[in-house]
């Protein structure tokens, strides 16, 4: 709730110094029990930052974490290891994540024995039934990750992030490195497991088509904040802000129905300096719709309709008047 995360910044690009740049400026996000929430945007967007926050890897400067009702800010020591022990991540680069010179039976019973003070003399049965979860033949256990393909790599990360039974995976950009088929291989893995255990994921990537076959809410971020969030097919079919619009316009959907509703936007130019921001919507100096009290409000997410919210005045109170002529109109 209200999580603010900013990042000392030295000098904006005029060369003057700048103070901070708010990475995670005001966000709101629940992920419930047994669901997958996907996180959508560019880079830049402080999608990664969310993600850092919600594992506990990175302290909000203000705004809470709360992980079953509970606050997460007062836990100091055995608690919160208790509880960062719940969330774990899965990175983009499994091969950064793995140590070259131990076996994959290292690392996947590594936190076992860490956490669970289970033997290293007794823990290849463990290694090998957390590599049986994720798809993978015990025979790999003895292998070094040099000796795996990138999506067995990454099998070899989920299976590690598993070994301890979280409530939430944290997965950033699981898929990005890897070639296409083997990437829907990972996000079905990813949904039979859930479906299996009942964990809840926090899904963060760039990709659209990424989250929508996950999952079941999704909330896209422009730089710092979540400018839309809702269920997965209703933000998919109807997307309300413009932002949405062209990061769904960058994606084939092979729905027909979706297609033809579906307006296409092209995204002029870069995101404006996160250090510098425009005055009133952070979207304007990119957005197609923009009229003139774009730059005096500084929307907010609303709801639209059930569990849809967006923060653009063409949908929220504060814009002019339903059918009122606009100059900047077309
Ligand atoms: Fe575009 Fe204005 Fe909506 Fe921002 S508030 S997204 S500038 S129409
Ligand atoms: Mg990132």
């Amino acid at each position: 709730r209200g999580l603010v995360k900013t990042f000392p910044l030295s000098r904006n690009v005029l060369g003057r110094p700048v103070s901070r740049v708010r990475a995670v400026d005001g966000v709101d996000l629940d992920v419930t029990a047994g669901m997958t929430v996907g996180v959508v945007g560019e880079s830049g967007s402080g999608k990664s930052t969310l993600g850092r926050l919600a594992s506990l890897l990175e302290r909000p400067d203000s705004g809470t974490v709360r992980l079953d009702g509970r606050d997460t800010a007062g836990l100091r020591g055995r608690e919160l290891s208790a509880v960062r022990r719940s969330l774990q991540v899965v990175f983009q680069d499994p091969f950064g994540s793995l140590d070259p010179t131990k076996t994959i039976a290292h690392a996947v019973s590594e936190p076992l024995i860490v956490h669970r003070r289970i033997r290293r003399a007794g823990s290849t049965e463990a290694a090998e039934e957390l590599l049986a979860r994720v798809g993978l033949d015990a025979g790999l256990a003895r292998r070094y990750p040099e000796q795996l393909s990138g999506g067995q790599r990454q099998r070899v990360s989920i299976a590690r992030a598993l070994a301890l039974a979280p409530w939430l995976l944290i997965a950033d950009e699981p898929t990005s490195a890897l070639d296409l088929s083997t990437r829907s291989e990972i996000l079905n893995l990813l949904l039979a497991l859930q479906q299996e255990t009942g964990l809840s994921i926090l899904l963060v990537s760039h990709d659209f088509a990424t989250v929508q076959h996950l999952a079941h809410r999704v909330a896209v971020m422009y730089l710092g904040r979540i400018v839309e969030e809702g269920p997965t097919l209703d933000v998919v079919r109807e997307p309300l802000h413009p932002y949405t619009k062209a990061l769904l316009s960058a994606v084939l959907v092979p729905d027909p129905r979706v297609q033809r509703n579906r307006s296409r936007i092209v995204l002029q130019g870069d995101a404006p300096n996160p250090a510098d921001l425009p005055s009133g919507c952070r979207f304007r100096t990119r957005c197609p719709y923009a009229m003139p009290s774009c730059a005096e409000v500084d929307p907010q997410l609303q709801p639209v309709s059930t569990g849809h919210s967006v923060a653009c005045l063409l949908h929220t109170g504060s814009g002019p008047p339903a059918g009122a002529p606009t100059s900047t109109s077309g």
